[in-house]
């Protein structure tokens, strides 16, 4: 296993940019913290609008040749970081925990998944296709092709370092586009260490640029608005892209808009308990809790919601909590002291409200932004938690009794990313799944993010679908050439 210290110092701490390692204009730069600890891992360039404007520059000279290039290379590149990225899985997962939190375990798990994205994207890279058709008078043909949007402006999140880069950078490559990503500022390192992986794969200067600031929004908002970048692909908070579209609007930029989320998850009485119950844990403690897909509130049919909810406290209160690089910890950290502020705000208006804590309901002393696990029943739909993102390892039951209650209270959210279902019943099972206004839907299992499968919301979750056949979509434009005959 390779030391915390040796992780840290192998990857670059400046700005990649046309290939290069770049200091920000100002000299300045940020700390990257620890959340277990509250120590500071590292510095790296805190980049001004300067510096993305150089960022901008580099994937704009890179488009046309980066868009030439022949599929097959473009695929192979991905596929030769796709294998880097496995053989390290280790040191990478161990950097990701020390900037995230997430137990090794899991930024395994995440490093894992985030490759298998260029793994897929290496496959489509070479099945864009097009199409020949006659004109329905007989006169004339249609060539449809297919090309590259161009430019891309790519934002990302803190929960998911990694994958939320390669789900965005993967289809980017493969489609012909080069692109200026900025990650998180909380979790910088994993996107760092991926520039070197992909310019040692053998990516062009220019075609991936990583900029970090702790300025989004002045970094970010002239590149939108510059007009040369033709696409923004953002993962995050609702009320951030919100904000972006807007922006995009001003030159009509292309957008995939991933947004947060409020799953609920639905237990209905002629579930298979034991499933439904492993299938609450996977979806709700996921990632400390802290992942869009989260399961935000659970409904449970009186009939099996005592027998659910005891299950489900038992469990929640057997969870080992700790610092993510230790043996046997799953629940690590919450990203920030404003996390664990929110989650513990949450729990007490529920209280507050009359729902009864079952276990957990408060937070760890020490350093950290701890939160034990908490599981609460007879939780109020007026509760703040019913209509907010928790982001957080607190799972609020609520009961139901009929199907039409349960469709109603599930859909009954601004959020539609995912909803998890238990049932046994095939027809009830097709029936609410077709109901059920969201994305995606987990039927009898609690995780569905797969990169062969399109992950997306409808309603405020957001807009186009990242992964599967469709995902490298986002990143082209459809042309019809119209021919005389
Ligand atoms: P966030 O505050 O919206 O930040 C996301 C990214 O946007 C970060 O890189 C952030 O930079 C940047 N950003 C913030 N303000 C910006 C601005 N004005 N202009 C340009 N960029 C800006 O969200 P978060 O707290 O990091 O992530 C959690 C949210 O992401 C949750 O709502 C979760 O549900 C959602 N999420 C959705 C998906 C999905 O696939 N649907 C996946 C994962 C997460 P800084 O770090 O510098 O603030």
């Amino acid at each position: 296993m390779p030391s915390e210290t040796s992780v840290v110092d192998g990857v670059g701490k400046e700005l990649f940019i046309g290939g290069k390692w770049t200091p920000a204009s100002s000299g300045q730069t940020f700390e990257v913290r620890d959340p277990a600890t509250g120590e500071v891992l590292c510095r790296v360039a805190d980049a001004a609008p300067a510096d993305g404007a150089a960022a901008l520059d580099a994937a704009v000279a890179a488009q046309d040749s980066w868009a030439s290039h022949p599929p097959r290379e473009r695929g192979e590149i991905l596929h030769r970081a796709y294998e880097e990225l496995t053989s390290r899985v280790d040191e990478l997962a161990l950097l990701m925990t020390l900037e995230m939190g997430k137990p090794l375990a899991e930024s395994r798990g995440e490093i894992a998944y985030a490759a298998e994205f260029f793994r897929w994207f290496s496959e489509e890279a070479v099945r864009i296709d097009g199409g020949y058709a006659t004109a329905p008078n007989g006169t004339g043909r249609f060539l449809v092709t297919r090309q590259p949007v161009g430019p891309s402006l790519l934002v990302t999140p803190w929960n998911f370092p990694m994958a939320m880069g390669t789900r965005k950078i993967g289809p980017a490559i493969a489609a012909g586009c080069t692109s200026v990503i900025k990650p998180a500022a909380q979790t910088p390192l994993s996107m760092l260490a991926l520039a070197q992986i992909l310019a040692d794969a053998g990516l062009p200067d220019g075609v991936l640029n990583v900029v970090t600031t702790t300025d989004a929004g002045g970094v970010m908002e002239p590149l939108i608005r510059d007009g040369r970048a033709r696409k923004l692909s953002f993962t995050g908070s609702t009320a951030v892209g919100r904000r972006l579209l807007e922006q995009c609007a001003d030159k009509v930029l292309r957008t995939s808009m991933e947004l947060g989320g409020n799953a609920p998850f639905v237990v209905f009485a002629d579930a298979d308990l034991d499933a439904a119950v492993d299938g609450a844990m996977q979806a709700k403690m996921r990632n400390i809790g802290e992942a869009c897909t989260a399961a935000n509130r659970f409904y449970v049919q009186r009939e099996v919601a005592d027998e659910f909810a005891s299950r489900m406290a038992e469990r929640m209160a057997a969870q080992p909590i700790g610092r993510g690089t230790e043996d046997g910890v799953v629940v690590g950290p919450l990203i920030d002291d404003a996390a664990l502020t929110k989650v513990t705000e949450l729990v007490s208006d529920a209280t507050e409200r009359g729902a009864r804590l079952l276990t957990g309901g408060s937070g760890v002393d020490g350093p950290g932004h701890f939160y034990r696990p908490t599981v609460l029943a007879d939780v109020p739909a007026e509760a703040r938690m019913s209509s907010e993102e928790i982001f957080g390892p607190v799972a609020p039951i609520s009961t139901f009794d009929t199907e039409d209650e349960a469709v109603r209270v599930a859909n009954d959210t601004e959020y539609g990313l995912v909803s998890y279902l238990y049932t046994s019943d095939l027809k009830r099972a097709l029936r609410v799944a077709e109901r059920l206004e969201a994305g995606m839907v987990g039927l009898n299992q609690g995780i569905v993010s797969n990169p062969a499968a399109p992950f997306g919301g409808v309603k405020q979750s957001g807009l186009g679908r990242e992964g599967g056949r469709v995902g490298i979509d986002e990143f082209l434009e459809t042309k019809y050439i119209a021919v005389a005959m």
